[in-house]
């Protein structure tokens, strides 16, 4: 039983850890939870077998596999996906979720940071497409969720990340290129734009803002603070979120749904 019975699904950036849990891994044991044999990609082996270690326990063994890749490096991606192909033989879903967060504006960022974020942000979503979209072609059926950020629509005045902002509205771009060029291959592609989700990265910028302040503990509080506050809920959202909105796009009940940009921000886009 199950909205994904049957399919394999290769999640990208499914370890991370700590409190909150990350979007990828939530995506994994979710996509799991719903009959997907899961194949459980970071760069973090120990990561990436954690969240397989959860599946086990929770849905049963053979379900999930851990495989350690780089996502921005072609070689390693390629051996991703047959690797996949040789234990599962298909690939019906990609969740492509790896990402890091950066700050600074154009003056601050160096061109090094710049190449940093786009390799990871940007370059691994275009190599994991090209090397499983051959696969959903000859499959005639496929569906690639991307995750993307609000943040490639919205730059609030304050703290600026521009390289992070630039490197999601190119996800945005190359998800819908894809979209229009692979729909009548039976192939959807879209994006889901997560507002602040309350996860590792989450805690690793307010921790990175906070380095700076002299009382470290009560910036990291007050940035958490402004962040839950930052949404009409009050609230912010949670690896979760990110998952459920992934599991309507991985699955046929939005099999008419293509190329859309899906905000899941609890409404941060209205103010
Ligand atoms: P996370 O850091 O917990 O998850 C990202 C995972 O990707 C990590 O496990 C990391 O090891 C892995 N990874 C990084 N580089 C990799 C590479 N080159 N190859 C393979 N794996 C790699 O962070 P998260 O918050 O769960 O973020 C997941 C996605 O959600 C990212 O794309 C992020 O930009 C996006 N997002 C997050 C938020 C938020 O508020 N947390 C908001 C909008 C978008």
């Amino acid at each position: 039983s199950g909205k994904l019975k049957d399919r394999v699904a290769i999640v990208v950036g499914a370890g991370s850890s700590g409190p909150g849990w990350g979007n990828g891994k939530c995506t994994a044991i979710t996509f799991a939870r719903e009959g997907a044999k899961v194949f459980c990609v970071d760069l973090k082996r120990a990561a990436a077998e954690e969240t397989v270690g959860l599946i086990e326990k929770e849905v049963g063994k053979d379900v999930a596999v851990a495989f350690e890749a780089n996502a921005s490096h072609n070689a390693s991606v390629k051996a991703m996906v047959d690797a996949c192909m040789e234990k599962w033989g298909r690939i019906d879903i990609l969740d492509n979720n790896v990402g890091i967060g950066s700050q600074g504006g154009p003056v601050e960022l160096s061109e090094d940071e710049w190449h940093r974020v786009f390799d990871v942000n940007v370059k691994s979503f275009f190599l994991t497409a090209k090397h499983v979209l051959p696969i959903m072609e000859k499959q005639g059926k496929g569906a690639i969720v991307n995750v993307s950020s609000i943040a490639s629509i919205r730059s609030p005045k304050g703290i600026s990340y521009l390289a992070y902002n630039a490197s999601k509205g190119a996800v945005n771009s190359l998800t819908m290129a894809i979209a229009s060029q692979y729909a009548e291959k039976g192939i959807r592609c879209n994006a889901i734009l997560p507002g602040l989700m309350h996860t590792p990265m989450i805690d690793f910028l307010a921790e990175q803002y906070a380095k700076s302040e002299k009382d470290h503990n009560q910036a990291y509080e007050k940035m958490i603070e402004i962040r839950d506050r930052a949404s009409p809920t009050g609230k912010m959202g949670t690896g979760w979120d990110t998952a459920n909105a992934a599991l309507f796009l991985a699955s046929d009940q939005s099999s008419y749904v293509n190329g859309h940009l899906l905000v899941v921000d609890g409404g941060i886009t209205l103010r």
